[in-house]
């Protein structure tokens, strides 16, 4: 069997050749044949030339691909997966934070007859605040739409080729890899690993865009919050029908009253600040649609090694890993 690490890899020109290291020394002891897929994601800093190097000292072994521009980690994953050839794919982060010697563990369940080996990681050391949003995410996402998603487990997981394959076959235009893995199903086992810091370079994550990972992981997969939306307009407009049988029982009983505009205010700021948020889910999910329609490629490549022989210097060889596009009809040929 070959086995495939898939590494997307955004400015982390930093902490590459250590990574690279790390890995190879990993996978060199475990005897089986393998390869290295580095996918750039259009990195502003001297990530690609790293690649460049790594390829041609690492011939045979190591692949790369860039992009014309940063188009998202989760681009950059399914790039690597279309280009891996192993029977076995691991994703990895190019920062460390995903331990190598864990590839051995993988390998071996793997070998077991699992599709998925998933590693879930502690939130040792992560901040209290952190841990606690997290969790009640989690909760909330797992009551409320069908799609299981578990807290602590990420990208960093080997699918057996069969799960690729699955995952490659789902052609949406928004991926949320986290619900897809979840939603692929099969033969998933899960091991607990404890998360290292990150070695060199900065996170990508802004609380920001965090806030934004949380609600696409919630609008992902299915009409559920739509539903939930009916429901709680059901709910209201009850609570207004019993609040006005109430008013008119006093009227009736006690006569007219001051009227109380505080209540009616704070009724119809509510009800407005409510509407909105209904409004902009509907419009999420047809913004989805929108981009869905427009059927867009998922990410441009610019460059992909080993550079040929007999190619210009510095400059990787397109034709190495097939199309620049990734044409949807031909998954497997990048
Ligand atoms: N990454 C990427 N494209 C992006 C952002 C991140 O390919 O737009 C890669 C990054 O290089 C790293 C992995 O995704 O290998 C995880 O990123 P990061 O470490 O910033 O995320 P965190 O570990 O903090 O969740
Ligand atoms: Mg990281």
């Amino acid at each position: 069997m070959k086995l495939s690490v898939v590494v997307p890899c955004y400015n982390e020109e930093a902490v590459l050749s250590r990574f690279d290291d790390a890995v190879r020394a990993a996978l060199d002891r475990l005897a089986v044949p393998y390869e290295l897929c580095y996918v750039d994601d259009g990195s502003s800093d001297g990530t690609l030339a790293r690649l460049r190097g790594l390829a041609q000292q690492h011939r045979g072994t190591t692949r790369y691909l860039s992009f014309s521009r940063n188009f998202g980690k989760e681009a950059a994953m399914l790039a690597g997966l279309r280009a891996a050839t192993g029977d076995a794919v691991i994703l990895m982060d190019a920062d460390l934070q995903h331990p190598p010697e864990l590839i051995e563990k993988m390998l071996d369940l793997y070998q077991l007859g699992h599709d998925q080996v998933v590693a879930k990681r502690t939130r040792h050391g992560d901040r209290r605040l952190r841990t606690a949003l997290s969790r009640l995410y989690y909760r909330a996402v797992n009551t409320w739409v069908d799609v299981e998603l578990t807290d602590g487990v990420g990208d960093f997981r080997l699918l057996s080729r069969k799960a690729v394959d699955a995952l490659l076959a789902l052609p949406e235009y928004n991926r949320f890899s986290k619900g897809l893995f979840s939603w692929i199903g099969f033969d998933t086992v899960t091991f607990d690993y404890r998360n290292a810091a990150r070695e060199a370079g900065e996170t990508k994550w802004r609380l920001g865009s965090l806030v934004n990972y949380g609600i696409d992981g919630m609008l992902s997969f299915n009409c559920r919050p739509l539903r939930l939306a009916i429901h709680a307009g059901l709910a209201l407009a009850s609570l207004a029908a019993l609040y006005a049988l109430w008013i008119i029982g006093a009227a009736v009983v006690g006569g007219v009253t001051a009227p109380g505009y505080v209540t009616l205010v704070a009724i119809i700021v509510g009800l407005g600040g409510l509407q909105m948020v209904m409004l902009g889910l509907i419009g999420e999910y047809i913004g989805r649609i929108y981009y869905e329609a427009k059927r867009r490629p998922h990410f441009l490549v610019k460059e992909s090694g080993p550079v040929r022989e007999g190619s210009p210097a510095g400059e990787g060889d397109a034709a190495a890993l097939g199309p620049a596009t990734d044409v949807s009809a031909a998954p497997r040929t990048l």
